[in-house]
């Protein structure tokens, strides 16, 4: 569920934010704590007249997204002339069906574009090296880059009739068998993809289920705010 992965988006929010150039000098940046989080999320227009339109009404953040370092990088450069913080978004909506990367599967059998949020290779490629990167232009007197965000929206999904969120996710042959391996359920008779979630509930443990896999989440999301706070190192 969007909630449960929460506190890894604001982890990962507040790991990042400890890579801004303004406050090098500090351990801690204390911006938030001192001014809160006033922001306004938008990804249409640019950097010049969304930033200075945003400040003039009493916000001190724009949240928009990073996935394009090239508009990215005008917005950042604005930011640091405008005075304002800058939180760039990293998507969870990608087509990895693609890319060649592990996909997710729901648990109606359904085999999704989306990546399996499991699938250390598309965080790595995905969310990590973006965000070391931003986290290196961040370090230029010129840009303001405050922090990142990660949208777990699945648009790429929802577009194609899929849910929008990672609920009821994921049991590809790696996670559910991960599973199986942790509470030494054997792998011989592994079910079809569409019978995956009933067999665990069968078998008395699909409330173990998801926790596990969160636990994985959250490691690969704390591995991705280790990599932006050696940046700053
Ligand atoms: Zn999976």
């Amino acid at each position: 569920m969007p909630t449960q992965y929460l506190p890894c988006v604001l982890a990962l929010l507040l790991g990042a934010l400890a890579m801004a150039t303004s406050w090098a000098e500090e351990k801690k940046p204390d911006w938030i704590a001192r001014e809160k989080i006033r922001a306004g999320w938008i990804y249409h227009g640019d950097g010049k007249d969304k930033l200075h339109f945003f400040k003039k009404h009493g916000l001190n953040a724009l949240i928009t997204h990073a996935g394009k370092p090239e508009v990215f990088d005008e917005w950042a450069k604005e930011a640091r002339r405008a005075g304002m913080h800058l939180i760039g978004v990293l998507g969870f909506s990608f087509d990895a069906e693609k890319a060649g990367m592990r996909r997710c599967v729901f648990g109606n059998g359904y085999e999704s574009v989306v990546a399996c949020p499991t699938d250390e290779r598309f965080w790595q490629e995905r969310m990590i090296e973006p965000t070391v990167k931003l986290a290196r232009e961040g370090m230029s007197a010129e840009k303001e880059i405050s922090g990142i965000l990660i949208d777990f929206e699945l648009y790429a999904n929802s577009e194609k009739g899929g849910q929008i969120y990672y609920t009821d996710a994921c049991y590809c042959d790696a996670c559910f068998g991960g599973f199986l391996k942790h509470k030494n359920l054997g792998d011989a008779a592994r079910p079809p993809l569409g019978e995956r979630k009933k067999w665990l509930k069968d078998k008395g443990v699909d409330a173990e289920y998801h926790p596990f896999l969160q636990k994985q989440v959250r490691a690969l999301a704390a591995k991705m705010r280790e990599a932006v706070e050696a940046v700053r190192k």
